[in-house]
């Protein structure tokens, strides 16, 4: 199968350390990457390099589609109702009819489960209801690639499985997903590739089969044992 994004040998240096190190990545089209690893690893750059969120120090990347993008914190407009946080930049940035960019929003929260708070603000929301809000407005603007950085990571725990349950129904659907999680049982589930970060190198990468049923580096080891508890 074709693939839709390749980077090959990203180098990401910031002022004073580099993030990423000859890191080579790619991803066929409706193929579901877990990124795991420890903090500081360089999960959060590579997802920022795909997006262009970051300019790549050196290396190259051809991505063919776009991509959509959901973060720890969400980052809703506040001042903004869930559908128009959805329905916003289809319109300013596609220039999508209101009424069709309304009716698709519409769709989209129904689709996470919270049609039902279509004209409610953020602020009134549940962490959990926010990310699904987040990631249906991800989803308005048709990305070919979802992004997902370590978006259960800030809710309770009794939250994080209705957020994970989209994120299931979306990989049924067969978006192309490259999700960084610290939900071991996620990647395991879902993942039809694991990939192990450590210090800005891909330093492990497989079925989750492989990753966590056969971990061959020492360091994703001692990391899976950390993460792991039994
Ligand atoms: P992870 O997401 O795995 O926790 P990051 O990609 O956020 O890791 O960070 C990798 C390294 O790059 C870390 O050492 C981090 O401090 C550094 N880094 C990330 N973003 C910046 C930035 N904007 N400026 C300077 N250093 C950064
Ligand atoms: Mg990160």
């Amino acid at each position: 199968m074709e693939n839709i994004l390749e980077m090959k040998n990203i180098v990401k240096e910031f002022d004073n350390c580099t993030a990423l190190h000859e890191v080579d990545f790619s991803l066929k089209k409706g193929e579901i990457v877990a990124i795991i690893g420890p903090s500081g690893s360089g999960k959060s750059s590579l997802l920022r390099c795909i997006n262009g969120l970051n300019t790549i120090t050196s290396g190259s990347i051809e991505l063919r589609g776009t991509t959509g993008m959901v973060f720890q914190h969400f980052n809703l407009f506040p001042h903004m109702t869930c559908i128009k946080n959805v329905a916003y930049a289809p319109i300013k940035v596609k220039k999508m009819d209101k009424e069709e960019a309304y009716k698709k929003g519409m769709e989209l929260l129904d689709m996470v489960g919270l049609a039902s708070k279509a004209d409610d603000y953020p602020n009134h929301l549940s962490g959990g209801q926010k990310q699904r809000v987040a990631i249906a407005r991800a989803l308005a603007m048709e990305p070919d690639i979802m992004l997902f950085d370590e978006a259960t990571s800030a809710l309770d725990p009794e939250i994080t499985g209705e957020v994970l349950e989209v994120m299931k129904r979306l990989a049924e659907e067969h978006m192309t997903m490259v999700v960084v999680t610290h939900e071991m049982g996620f990647a395991r589930e879902v993942a039809d590739r694991v990939v192990f970060m450590d210090h800005g190198k891909i330093v492990e990468e497989g079925s989750p089969e492989e990753i966590f049923g056969n971990p061959k580096n020492e360091r994703l080891r001692s990391f899976l044992s950390t993460v792991i508890r039994a």
